[in-house]
Order: structure tokens, then C-alpha cells, then sequence
């Protein structure tokens, strides 16, 4: 019998063992196949609050809060697990490559700081004294100083070992195929070994793959948006910041020469099927060269998909459901890994208080069926 039982070893499942178990909880984190094999493996690491699309701006209060954390949550990490997450300080910059530069720029820089944001416009020759390598084709840029990057392979890695360190018992090849219910209380789930792992709560943290536990979809209506990526071996000019443009972005791994230079990503609705194509690849491949014209002539080192954790309103999806017992953590969709710790955070506090220290209304898994009781009265 354990306190929580987690279903999903990606960065959320993890982050939530590791708070939990230093909270001297019993805690058992179940992943089918090998943990931190899917979505939190593929990620690029920017760690942004900055909204990409007017749907996600009741994230940024909750993105703000978890890059705030993240310093701390880093030396936890690192202290209990021993291993380096990569975390680097340093600033993105927002490069505008195309329209009318000057008034996207000022249209951004307003909605930023009325998000409360900190976001400096600057000439482009200001920023191309900051990154000598941007192209010919930047027309206007700003600098978010705040924002943050780290390494998703090293970070996943790091949370596993500080998890299981910190006394979480780490369970990968077992799959869960259905809650196990005790009246209409969840008392743990099922395997497709036949095992029951008995829990007083469970956390569903299945990714995408949370809307097909039998009876978690009402509450957890996740569905996977595939992101192509690729890594790129380049000798010419550091790049020593996030660059992002309306195209795609770039992500620099380590200042040594030859540097790794990480690209993405698409944004596809290809069902679970996790496959590198080469349409995908040349599009995000032509958006860094715009950037950067100097990667043309970069190495192709690695390329590889994975599929986010997306909803139907593109927030996420946090807090106890309908069935007494369930706690659901996901739908992080392009920002699961700035979120890890605020969810782990919100998500201890609750099973261990039943109390948040955050205002977590807004992405209550309850909101899609009130939604749909809402719909069928006024229709
Ligand atoms: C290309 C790409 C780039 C990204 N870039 C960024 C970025 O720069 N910054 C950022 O913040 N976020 C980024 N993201 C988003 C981020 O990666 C995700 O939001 C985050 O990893 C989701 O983590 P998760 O733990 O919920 O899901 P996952 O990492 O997908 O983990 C879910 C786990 O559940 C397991 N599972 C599924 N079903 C079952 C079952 N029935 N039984 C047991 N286990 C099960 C799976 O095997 C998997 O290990 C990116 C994502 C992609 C794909």
C-alpha cells in the first residue's frame, strides 16, 4: 500500500515523486516503458512565460511563478541527485524577421508589460552586437532578460535520481490500464500484468496518453501535438542566447567550439504517431538559417519527434477530479518543462494539506464537464 501511486514517469510524474517523497510520503511512480522516454525527452528546454498565442495568456501568472521557482528547484535537484540539469541564466531574444517589424515590435512589447513581463526592444544592431551571427533578415528584436534554458535529458535524469533518492520507488515497464475503484473512490490502479497497486491517491501524469485511462478522458482530454527537432553541430559564432522568431527558435547547448545548437519545432496534429519527416525537418531547419545564416553549413547531428501533452483549451490540467482519490497533473503541452516545478509544488501541497498556495482554479480538471453541463442547459 502506498500514500501515491503516479502514473507517468516523464518530468511532471517525476517532479511530483521527488516533492512528495521529501514530504515522507510512500510514493510509487509507474511508466510502461523506460521513465523520461517521451515528451520531456524531446523538449528543447526553453523555460518562457512569454504567451505564444492569446489562449495561453492565463498561463503566464502560473509560468512566471514556476520560472521563479526554478533556481531552487535546480540545487534540490542537483543535491539530492548529484547529477548537473544544465540550468542557464541568460536571456531570450524575440527577433522579427517579417511584416511590419517596427509595429509588431511595439505590439509585443505592450502585451508583455501588461503581462508583466520584462521585454526591452533594441535596435537590431544592438542585438547583433549580442549575437554577432544574427542574419541579415532580422528587422526588429527585444530581449527578454529574464527568461531562462536548461537541459531536458540532463534535468529528466537528474529529477529521476533525486526521486528515487529521496525514497520514491521507481517502477518502469508497468502499464496502467485502469483505475481500481472501491465504490466511487479511486483506490489505486491496474496493470496490464494483472497487478493491483493500491495507493490512498493517484496521480494521473500519462502525457497525452492520460485521456485513454478508461475513465480519466471527461477530466483528462488530452490529445498529442507531435514537435519535430534537431540538433546541429556548429564551429562558427557562439550563440550565447535563446533566439526565437515568428518561424521557430534556437537553443544553444554549451558555449564550447564545435557547439550544439538545438531547432524546432513544428506544431502537428498527426494523432500518436511519433515519426521525423522531411517536410518537417526542412521547415524548421530553413527558420534557423534565417536566424542564422552560418548554420547552413552545420553538421546534422540528431533528429527526433515526440508528442506534447495538449487540451482543448491549451491550458493545463491540474487538481482533483470527479472520482474521489484522482489528482490529475498534464495537458502542459508546450511548457511542461517550466512548469514541473509549480506542478509539484501545487500538486504536494494538495495531497499533503489540501491546501494550494497558488490560485489554481482556472486549470481544475472539472472545467470540461461544468462546461458540458453548461452547454446542455443553455442548448
Ligand atoms: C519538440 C518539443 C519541444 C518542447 N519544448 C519545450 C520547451 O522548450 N519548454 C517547455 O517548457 N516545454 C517544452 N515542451 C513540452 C514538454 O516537453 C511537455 O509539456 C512535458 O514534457 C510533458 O511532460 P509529461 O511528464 O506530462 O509527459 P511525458 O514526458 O510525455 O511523459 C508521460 C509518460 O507517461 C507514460 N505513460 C503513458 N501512458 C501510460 C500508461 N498507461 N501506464 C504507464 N505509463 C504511461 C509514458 O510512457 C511517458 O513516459 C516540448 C515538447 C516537445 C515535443
Amino acid at each position: 500500500m502506498y500514500d501515491v501511486v503516479i502514473v507517468g514517469g516523464g518530468i511532471i510524474g517525476g517532479s511530483i515523486a521527488f516533492d512528495l517523497a521529501e514530504r515522507n510520503l510512500r510514493v510509487a511512480l509507474l511508466d510502461r516503458q523506460g521513465l523520461m522516454r517521451e515528451a520531456s525527452w524531446a523538449a528543447a528546454g526553453m523555460l518562457s512565460p512569454a504567451p505564444d498565442c492569446p489562449g495561453a495568456i492565463p498561463l503566464v501568472p502560473l509560468g512566471r511563478a514556476s520560472l521563479a521557482l526554478y533556481p531552487k528547484f535546480v540545487d534540490a535537484v542537483e543535491d539530492a541527485s548529484g547529477l548537473c540539469a544544465g540550468f542557464r541564466a541568460g536571456g531570450a531574444l524575440e527577433v522579427i524577421c517579417h511584416g511590419d517589424a517596427e509595429r509588431e515590435l511595439s505590439t509585443l512589447v505592450a502585451l508583455y508589460h501588461g503581462l508583466g513581463l520584462a521585454c526591452e526592444p533594441m535596435r537590431v544592431e544592438e542585438a547583433r552586437s549580442m549575437e554577432p551571427a544574427l542574419g541579415r533578415e532580422a528587422r526588429a528584436a527585444a530581449l527578454l532578460p529574464e527568461e531562462c534554458w536548461i537541459e531536458p535529458r540532463a534535468l529528466t535524469s537528474a529529477v529521476l535520481a533525486a526521486a528515487a533518492s529521496a525514497g520514491a520507488v521507481l517502477c518502469p515497464g508497468v502499464e496502467v490500464t485502469s483505475l481500481a475503484l472501491d465504490g466511487k473512490k479511486c483506490s489505486g490502479v491496474k496493470t496490464s500484468r494483472g497487478e493491483i497497486f493500491h495507493a490512498a491517491q493517484v496521480v494521473l501524469a500519462a502525457g497525452c496518453w492520460s485521456s485513454q485511462i478508461p475513465g480519466a478522458a471527461p477530466n483528462a482530454p488530452t490529445l498529442p501535438v507531435r514537435g519535430q527537432m534537431a540538433a546541429l553541430r556548429h564551429s562558427g559564432t557562439p550563440i550565447r542566447h535563446v533566439l526565437r522568431s515568428e518561424r521557430g527558435y534556437l537553443v544553444p547547448r554549451g558555449e564550447e567550439n564545435p557547439q550544439t545548437v538545438v531547432v524546432g519545432s513544428t506544431i502537428e496534429n498527426a494523432g500518436y504517431e511519433k515519426r521525423v519527416t522531411s517536410g518537417g525537418i526542412e521547415k524548421i531547419l530553413s527558420a534557423a538559417n534565417e536566424l542564422v545564416p552560418e548554420l547552413a553549413k552545420a553538421e546534422i547531428i540528431e533528429t527526433w519527434c515526440g508528442l506534447r501533452p495538449g487540451t482543448p483549451d491549451q491550458l493545463p490540467i491540474l487538481g482533483p477530479a470527479e472520482i474521489d482519490g484522482l489528482v490529475i497533473a498534464t495537458g502542459h503541452y508546450r511548457n511542461g518543462i517550466l512548469l514541473a516545478p509549480v506542478t509539484a509544488k501545487l500538486i504536494g501541497e494538495w495531497i499533503a494539506e489540501k491546501i494550494t498556495s497558488l490560485d489554481w482554479e482556472t486549470f481544475s480538471p472539472l472545467r470540461f464537464t461544468k462546461t458540458n453541463e453548461n452547454r446542455s442547459i443553455t442548448t
